[in-house]
C-alpha cells in the first residue's frame, strides 16, 4: 500500500513538473507572439530559461526526497524485523527453559536453537554496520595481498560449517594460483555473501559450485552457481540495489535485510573490481560474477 502511493506520488510530481513546463512553453509562445524583438525578448528568454530550470530543479529533488524516504523506510522494516524474529524466539526459548523441566536432550537443542539464533542477530547487525562502513567514503579499503583461492575455500568451508553441507553440495572448483591486492576483511564478506545466497535460496537442493577462474592477465574472477529459483531478467540489476528484494522468488520468505548484494558490488568498486548476476529466468538457477584485479 505505501509503495503504491509513493509511487503515485512520485508519478504526480513529475505530471505536476510536466504540467508546469508545458503551461511555461505556451506563455512563451504566446509572449513571441506578441514581442517578435528587441531587449524584451531577451530578458524574457533568460527568465524562461530560469523558470525551466527552476521546476526541473525542484521536480528532481522532490523525486530524490520521496525515494530517500522509500529507503528509510525499507531499511526499519527489513532490519527490525531480522533483529525481532531472532530475540523473540530466544526469549521464547529461555522463557521455556525457566518456567517448565525439561529433559537434558530437549535443553541441548534449545541451547542449540538459540545458539543459532544469537548468530543470526549478530551477523544482522555486521551486516549493518558493515554497510556504513564501506558507505562511509572516507575510508579506502585495507589492501594486502592475498591468495585468491585460499580466501574463497576458507568462505567454503565457513558456509559448509554454518549451513551443514557436505562439500558434494557446495563445491569448488580452484583455478591457477593467483594473488590480488585486496581488504582482507571486505573479500571475505563479499565471498560469504555470494556463497551464503546461493545456498539459503536453493532451499532444500543445494548445488552449488565456485570457481576462480583468470579473466585476462590484469583481472581474475570468481563465479558462484546454484540452481535454485533464479532472478527474473528485470530483477538482476535491482538486486545489488540497499534493501532490495525480490519479490515471490523466496526472496520475501528467506530471512535477509537486502544488504549483501550491496556490500557485494561495493566491495567490488572499491576495489576496481566489477560484480554482476546472471539468470536464464525463474526456476534456472543463477550465477553470480566477482571480477577483481589481480596484483601487480
Ligand atoms: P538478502 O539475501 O538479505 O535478501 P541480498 O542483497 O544478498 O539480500 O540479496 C538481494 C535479493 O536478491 C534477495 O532478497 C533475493 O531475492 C535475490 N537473490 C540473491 N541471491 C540469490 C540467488 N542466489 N538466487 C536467487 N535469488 C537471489
Amino acid at each position: 500500500m505505501v509503495d503504491v502511493s509513493r509511487r503515485r506520488s512520485v508519478a504526480l510530481f513529475i505530471m505536476l513538473g510536466g504540467g508546469l513546463i508545458s503551461v511555461i512553453l505556451l506563455l512563451f509562445g504566446w509572449y513571441l507572439f506578441q514581442w517578435r524583438s528587441g531587449w524584451l525578448l531577451a530578458l524574457g528568454l533568460l527568465l524562461l530559461l530560469a523558470l525551466i530550470a527552476g521546476v526541473v530543479l525542484n521536480t528532481f529533488f522532490l523525486v530524490r526526497e520521496i525515494r530517500r524516504n522509500e529507503q528509510q523506510d525499507a531499511f526499519i522494516n527489513a532490519v527490525t524485523h531480522e533483529l525481532k524474529t531472532p530475540v523473540a524466539s530466544i526469549r521464547l526459548y529461555l522463557q521455556t527453559l525457566q518456567t517448565r523441566s525439561v529433559d537434558d536432550d530437549k535443553r541441548k537443542e534449545f541451547y542449540g536453537i538459540m545458539l543459532s539464533d544469537s548468530d543470526r542477530l549478530l551477523e544482522t547487525i555486521e551486516q549493518v554496520l558493515r554497510t556504513g562502513r564501506i558507505g562511509a567514503r572516507s575510508r579506502g579499503p585495507n589492501l594486502a595481498p592475498i591468495d585468491l583461492n585460499g580466501i574463497v575455500q576458507e568462505c567454503v568451508n565457513r558456509t559448509r560449517a554454518l549451513y551443514h553441507i557436505a562439500p558434494d553440495s557446495l563445491s569448488f572448483r580452484p583455478g591457477p594460483e593467483v594473488t590480488i591486492r585486496a581488504d582482507m576483511e571486505e573479500v571475505r564478506a563479499a565471498l560469504s555473501n555470494l556463497i551464503d545466497n546461493a545456498v539459503k535460496y536453493s532451499g532444500s537442493d543445494v548445488r552449488v559450485t565456485v570457481e576462480t577462474t583468470p579473466v585476462n592477465d590484469h583481472t581474475v574472477a570468481v563465479r558462484v552457481r546454484d540452481q535454485g529459483p533464479g532472478i527474473p531478467k528485470t530483477e538482476l540489476k535491482q538486486i545489488f540495489k540497499r534493501f532490495h528484494r525480490v519479490p515471490g522468488t523466496g526472496g520475501v520468505r528467506i530471512p535477509g535485510t537486502g544488504l549483501g548484494l550491496y556490500i557485494v558490488r561495493s566491495v567490488a568498486k572499491r576495489h576496481g573490481g566489477r560484480a554482476w548476476a546472471e539468470s536464464e529466468g525463474v526456476g534456472r538457477g543463477s550465477t553470480f560474477v566477482l571480477q577483481l584485479p589481480v596484483a601487480k
